[in-house]
Formats: structure tokens, C-alpha cells, sequence
């Protein structure tokens, strides 16, 4: 998945990223308000967290600004201890949910992983069909029980299927999420990652409709 920290402390945003990263996700960073309205609205983020005290442009008005832009990803706001105005003006121009600084990184996490999948068809953490299991807590992917060793882009693109099942997902989709912005974008790389995926988990995992894309069907 695809996530964009908006954070102007250099090195709690590192830490943000760097914790991410490791669940898998591609993540950009923008370290102010005008950066960080352009980037939630040009490019196609899953989730986007917020500061709210960013410089060049405060977060309420960039987060106000994406959501008259019709963007409507998921918002999680970083907001002052004290700052309770904050939140219930950060929650009215459209958030989605709040941590108020200092955080526990596992919470951050949570909280990601949890609003990424309000769309999903699978609530829990862990998806499955058939004998396939992926934990997004971890990135582990089962077979069978049995653990199967995939690589950081397989289980990307196997993550952003399982957030979106039941619908066709095309190769540029893929591709725009599961690479950062500064990453060079092959979108016929992604065959290659389904050709894996498929060798791996199994031929009927992973449906292709031709011109349509790729689909993990789940029971309703
Ligand atoms: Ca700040």
C-alpha cells in the first residue's frame, strides 16, 4: 500500500517511514504544507498522515484543500497533546482518525493498517482465501499453514489484491502502489510479480480478466 507522512520533524518522520517500510508499504514524505497538498493530490495514496503543525501551509488547510479536491483517502492526524481543538477541527475538515503526539509506534501501525482496510472486505488483519493466508501485521503469507517465502514486492502486490478483492485491479494500478515516488514505475514488472505469486500461492489465486486486470475473488 501506498502512504504519504505529511511530518515536518525530520526525525520522527524517519521513524514513521522507516516503521512502515518495514510492513511492507512504499512511502513518500513531505516535510510541508505546500509539498504535501501537492503530492496527496496528484498521486494515489492508500492512506496519508498528517501534521498538523506544518510549515509553508498549516495540515487543516491542506487537509481541507484535498478533501474540496475530491480526495478522499484516508486522513490520520498527528496532533499536540494539548491540542484538542485541534483534533475536533482536524475530524470536521474530514480526518479520519488522530494520534496525538507522543505515539507509541505499534499504535501508529495499528492505526494505519486498520484504516486501509476500512474499504476492505476482510476486517480482521489477516486475509485469506482458500488455503492462501496474508497477515498484515507482518507480511507472512501461509500456504497450507505452512510459510511460504515471498519477496517485499510480491507481498505488496499480493497486500494491495487482498485490500482490493473483488474488483479488477490493472497493472498501472498495481504499479502506482506499490512503488514510492521517486521509484522507477515498470508496470510490466507486475506480470512478472503475478507469474510468482501464482508458482507460489497457487494458478487460482489471482483471476486475469484481459484488459480488465487482476482479481482475488472473496466469498461475500
Ligand atoms: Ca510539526
Amino acid at each position: 500500500m501506498r502512504i504519504l507522512i505529511a511530518e515536518d520533524e525530520t526525525i520522527l518522520a524517519k521513524q514513521v517511514q522507516t516503521a512502515l517500510t518495514a510492513e511492507g508499504h512504499a512511502v513518500d514524505v513531505a516535510d510541508n504544507g505546500e509539498e504535501a497538498h501537492f503530492l496527496g493530490d496528484t498521486e494515489p495514496y492508500d492512506l496519508m498522515i498528517l501534521d498538523l503543525g506544518l510549515p509553508m501551509r498549516d495540515g487543516i488547510s491542506v487537509l481541507k484543500q484535498w478533501r474540496a479536491d475530491n480526495v478522499n483517502t484516508p486522513v490520520l492526524i498527528l496532533t499536540a497533546r494539548d491540542g484538542w481543538t485541534d483534533r475536533v477541527d482536524g475530524l470536521d475538515a474530514g480526518a479520519d482518525d488522530y494520534l496525538t503526539k507522543p505515539f507509541h509506534m505499534p499504535e501508529l501501525v495499528a492505526r494505519a493498517r486498520a484504516l486501509m482496510r476500512r474499504n476492505a472486505a476482510t476486517k480482521s488483519a489477516v486475509f485469506a482465501r482458500g488455503d492462501v493466508s496474508y497477515d498484515s501485521r507482518n507480511g507472512r503469507v501461509t500456504l497450507n499453514h505452512m510459510p511460504v517465502n515471498l519477496t517485499a514486492q510480491e507481498v505488496a502486490v499480493l497486500s494491495y489484491l487482498f485490500h482490493h478483492a473483488n474488483r479488477h485491479v490493472t497493472q498501472t494500478e498495481l504499479s502506482e502502489h506499490i512503488y514510492e515516488y521517486d521509484d522507477d514505475r515498470d508496470s510490466n514488472t507486475i506480470a512478472v510479480f503475478i507469474t510468482r505469486l501464482r508458482k507460489k500461492l497457487g494458478a487460482d489465486l489471482i483471476e486475469t480478466e484481459r484488459g480488465r486486470g487482476y482479481m482475488i475473488k472473496l466469498a461475500a
